[in-house]
């Protein structure tokens, strides 16, 4: 049945332009509620005669029904806007290329020590280890140098109220294994020392790594042979090498090793303070004293002793110009070393 009438118009109107639920309830009650303005109208049948009351009473629930035909047809596309707004918002675009996982690497000064490690392992040295925290026996005594001896000071070394120290070197490490095992005996050091020092060119924390060859043989020309091999094998370049005479409570006689500058092969440049050459190492043969304090026999074995800085290395193999970068984990700087 048709039906024209200005109150269903303007309910039907009312719903389509709803914009939400809460709306179209608000229109069902008004409308079509138990005092809705259609459901009124039911109360005024009773004043008809019988035969308008029957037509009048079919057009009011015919109105109703229509109302709620629109509410429930407005409610569905409400509901599928709501559900392409969501689906818009979470849409998840599956072309984008994934954010991945940054790679980690190692720091430049852990590359550096496994570096000179194996350098040193495939010429049948052995990895050696000890404790940082030192007593003043290992880090100084054993190795010849005594209570107010000169050395001492130059160490600036941290005290901990135990009276221990932090190690100022890892030749302690040398004397531990002297002490406990038998020669003949190849060992490198690797590890952290500790001296009060900070400047441009020294960090209170730093890394050394020292070297020990005791056995029948050992002599000065294959100290300075394996000094040779192992700097051309780090730098991989056969620059020369000169050993200058030096003074080391440990070793007698010491001698301080240069290589040419591998920045500008000797010419001379801003690393190397246009002298070209760059000081890499301290080195010696191990003093008899320190060996007789371990329980080596001197009568029949020899040794020989080197250490250097790792920063040093690192930084001359890397052509890094500040030590400080090593220590500010600049991810900047860092990730330059993964590879
Ligand atoms: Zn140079």
């Amino acid at each position: 049945m048709q039906i024209e009438n200005p109150l269903l118009e303007e309910a039907l109107r009312a719903i389509e332009k709803s914009l939400d639920e809460v709306t179209l309830e608000a229109l069902r009650v008004e409308y079509t509620g138990k005092k809705g303005r259609i459901t009124e109208k039911l109360k005024k049948l009773g004043s008809l005669p019988p035969e308008e009351r029957r037509q009048e009473g079919e057009v009011i629930n015919l109105m109703k029904k229509r109302v709620f035909a629109a509410i429930s047809a407005r409610k569905e596309v409400l509901v599928a806007e709501a559900i392409k707004i969501q689906l818009d918002a979470e849409r998840i675009d599956v072309t984008l290329p994934g954010r991945g996982k940054a790679q980690g690497g190692l720091h430049p000064i852990s590359l550096t020590i496994e570096r000179i490690s194996s350098i040193f392992l495939s010429a049948g040295y052995e990895v050696a280890e000890g404790p940082e925290i030192e007593d003043e026996y290992h880090n100084f005594e054993a190795l010849n140098i005594p209570q107010h001896h000169p050395a001492r000071a130059m160490h600036d070394t941290f005290y901990l109220s135990s009276g221990e120290v932090l190690r100022t070197h890892t030749s302690p490490v040398q004397i531990r294994v002297m002490e406990n095992a038998a020669p003949p005996l190849k060992i490198i050091c690797p590890g952290r020392v500790y001296r009060c020092d900070s400047d441009l060119t020294h960090t209170p924390m730093f890394h050394q790594v020292e070297g020990l060859l005791i056995d029948e043989q050992a002599n000065f020309a294959s100290l300075k042979g394996t000094i040779e091999d192992f700097l051309h094998s780090y730098f991989e370049k056969e620059l020369p090498v000169r050993f200058r005479p030096s003074y080391f409570p440990f070793t007698e006689p010491s001698a301080e090793v240069d290589m040419a500058c591998a920045n500008c092969s000797g010419k001379g440049c801003r690393i190397c303070s246009n002298s070209g050459w760059l000081e890499i190492m301290g080195c010696g043969m191990v003093h008899p004293k320190v060996l007789e304090m371990s329980g080596i026999d001197t009568n029949r074995f020899n040794g020989f002793a080197f250490g250097m800085g790792v920063e040093r290395l690192a930084m001359l193999r890397y052509g890094v110009g500040d030590l400080r970068t090593y220590f500010e984990n600049d991810l900047r700087f860092l990730s330059q070393f993964v590879g």
